[in-house]
């Protein structure tokens, strides 16, 4: 019930703005969002990177209103790999193809998500493709298999294992080669197209994550659900799957514990590290994942 109210919340355009531009929003999304700014972002994975963590940069934003918004979030990409390369940070950018104009052009989203694979190619990283909700979910694995096959290795594409459609994009992406990225999913899906009930999920998480660990090309396992971790290492190890075939993947913030744990055994883990005004949306979802979290959340703000 919260999950939905919270979900619905973060689609509510006059309380985002209100939100964005309040004076506690630092106090209150410090926890998960890098900071306001590239700098802040770029600082962020260098804290990471001096803890044996990797990155990827995410420029909060989607569904933009213009193809020129769309055209100004290719170019803060294009300086936030710039800022990488400079770093010298061994780090990728994920982006969502809304951010890029695919609600108005599918080809001029194509133009401006095959610029910023252009250059991840040249500063030697890649371009992680965020899923978003279902009704994207074709133009945006047609997009990726189109880049594939030209910048093979600079796209990773992701999966949500709630939706019913996974195993079998998972299985066309792994015989072509495709790098995936599997998650259980952030939207609210109607249950004709995703199962409702969380233990469905978690049930076919694990199995599309065993099939990408055999059969995938670099994938990572991407969630902070501790049983699906601590299984995902036991396969590991079970089938003697070399460390460097695959990673995990966490949000900034979340399950620190965890994180320093999977480092600890020597584990590749890769932080999402999203930074930017538009931080609302992203932040609404990490609440309705665990609505604890909104207490949490209170209690720092009545914190000094
Ligand atoms: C790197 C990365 C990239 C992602 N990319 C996408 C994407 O492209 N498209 C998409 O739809 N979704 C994406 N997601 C979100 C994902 O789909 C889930 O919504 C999210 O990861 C919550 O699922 P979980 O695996 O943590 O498992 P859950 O079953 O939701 O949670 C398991 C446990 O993790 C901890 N936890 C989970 N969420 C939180 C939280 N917000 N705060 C505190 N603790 C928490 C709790 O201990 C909880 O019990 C991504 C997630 C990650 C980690």
């Amino acid at each position: 019930m919260l999950r939905r109210s919270l979900l619905y919340l973060s689609q509510q355009a006059g309380l985002r703005r209100w939100m964005e531009n309040s004076p506690l929003s630092r106090k209150l999304t410090s926890r998960f969002v890098a900071g306001r700014t590239l700098a802040d972002g770029i600082r962020v994975l260098e804290k990471l990177f001096a803890e044996n963590i990797l990155g990827t940069l995410d420029h909060l934003g989607e569904n933009v209103h213009s193809l020129e918004d769309a055209v100004r979030s290719r170019n803060s990409y294009l300086e936030a790999l710039s800022q990488i390369e400079h770093a010298a940070l061994p780090a990728t950018v994920s982006i969502k193809l809304t951010q890029f104009g695919l609600d108005f052009s599918e080809q001029a989203c194509r133009a401006n998500v095959r610029a910023l694979v252009e250059r991840a190619r040249a500063v030697n990283s890649r371009v992680e493709i965020d899923m978003e909700a279902s009704a994207y979910t074709d133009r945006t694995l047609r997009l990726v298999m189109e880049l594939h096959a030209d910048f093979k290795g600079q796209v990773r594409a992701v999966i949500q294992a709630y939706l019913y459609r996974s195993e079998a994009d998972i299985r066309m992406l792994s015989a072509r080669g495709v790098p995936v990225r599997l998650c259980k999913g952030a939207y609210h899906e109607s249950p004709s197209v995703a199962f409702a009930r969380k233990p469905d999920v978690d049930t076919n998480y694990v199995k599309l994550m065993k099939l990408l660990l055999e059969e995938g090309t670099e994938p990572a396992i991407a969630g902070h659900d501790e049983t699906i971790i601590r299984q995902a290492m036991r396969h590991i190890k079970e089938q003697n799957i070399a460390p460097d075939r695959y990673e995990f993947q966490m949000l900034y913030g979340i399950r620190r514990d965890l994180q320093r744990q999977l480092i600890a055994r020597g584990f590749r883990l890769r932080l999402y590290v999203p930074y930017g005004d538009a931080w609302y949306p992203y932040f609404m979802r990490r609440l309705a994942e665990r609505p604890a979290n909104v207490l949490f959340l209170a209690k720092n703000l009545l914190r000094k």
